[in-house]
């Protein structure tokens, strides 16, 4: 993979606009926090890209008809911290253990590959994927991604 400097608050207003449609659809609200933070990652671009797409798409669908989708960018520890919030039911324990299992799918037409390409790809890229989801608070992907260091 061709891997260069990649603005990651870019690339995640890129794909909020490019959900915009099928947020639209459900009413839902999207808010970007506009960030504060240096926003760049080293990586594939369009990878990640498939990255944010995928945990949108899920988000989309997760979230009630008028709910919200929250999208912020920040540090934690030294990484970049992209958190994807939705409302909606939260995740059962037993199926977060199995998220990212390729295949694994609770939608009636669903793949239950979104997820297992999330995982790869951020793992490829040095980072990984938090996954919080608890009763009445909806569900948090967080992805962490290495900054870009001044010399890349
Ligand atoms: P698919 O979307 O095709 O089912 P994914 O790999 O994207 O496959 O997701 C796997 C499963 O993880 C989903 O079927 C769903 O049960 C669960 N999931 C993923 N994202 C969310 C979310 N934001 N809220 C609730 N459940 C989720
Ligand atoms: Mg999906």
């Amino acid at each position: 993979p061709e891997f260069q400097k990649v603005n990651i608050c870019k690339l995640v207003e890129d794909v909020a606009l490019l959900m915009e449609g099928q947020v639209h659809n459900k009413n839902i609200t999207v808010r970007l926090q506009p960030s504060t933070a240096d926003c760049f990652a080293v990586g594939d671009m369009p990878q990640l890209k498939q990255v944010f797409i995928n945990l949108m798409k899920n988000a989309v669908e997760a979230a009630p008809f008028g709910g919200h989708i929250n999208i912020a960018i920040d540090r934690q520890q030294n990484m970049l911290a992209v958190t994807v919030e939705n409302n909606g039911d939260s995740i059962p324990q037993d199926i977060i253990e199995k998220l990212g299992t390729p295949f694994f799918t609770t939608k009636e037409n669903g793949t239950g590959l979104g997820l297992s390409v999330c995982f790869s790809i951020v793992g490829n890229h040095g980072g990984k994927i938090k996954v919080l989801s608890q009763k009445d608070m909806g569900t948090v992907f967080t992805v962490l991604l290495p900054p870009a260091t001044d010399d890349y």
